[in-house]
């Protein structure tokens, strides 16, 4: 089945220049910023330019180009937030949630980085 792109999604006016976000990286395919509700001391969220909803998406249609420039620009946040561990920080966790069962709020495509703080376990069992 194919997606479907839901254009007023909050990402998307981001992109679009009609709601303010704190930058931290830019790059022709790739915008990272910081994510507006913290969960750790380092919250950063990377987004494709591309019309992309989940990871899946973006893993299936778009160009090596765009996929090349996302991940180095993922790996180029880790380092300048100071949590890569190959650079002397003390780690990170990289999570995207897709769908219902991902609780996914934003039908955009984005990786949370977060770091700054031990982060528990990787999941938390459902109350
Ligand atoms: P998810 O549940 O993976 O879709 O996460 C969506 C994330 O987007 C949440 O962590 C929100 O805090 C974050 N978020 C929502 N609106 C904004 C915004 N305008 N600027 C930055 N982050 C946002």
């Amino acid at each position: 089945m194919a997606y479907a792109y839901d254009d007023t999604n909050i990402f998307a006016r981001i992109l679009r220049g009609e709601i303010p976000n704190k930058t931290v990286l830019e790059t022709e395919h790739t915008l990272a910023f910081l994510d507006i509700g913290p969960q750790a001391p380092v919250h950063v969220l990377v987004i494709p330019k591309g019309k992309y909803v989940n990871f899946d998406h973006f893993a299936t249609d778009a160009s090596a180009d765009e996929i090349a420039d996302f991940t180095r620009a993922a790996g180029e946040v880790c380092r300048i937030t100071g949590v890569g561990p190959g650079e002397g920080g003390a780690g990170y966790r990289t999570i995207s949630n897709a769908g219902a069962h991902g609780v996914q709020e934003v039908p955009h495509y984005h990786l949370h980085i977060l770091g700054g703080r031990v982060l528990g376990r990787m999941l938390a069992k459902p109350d």
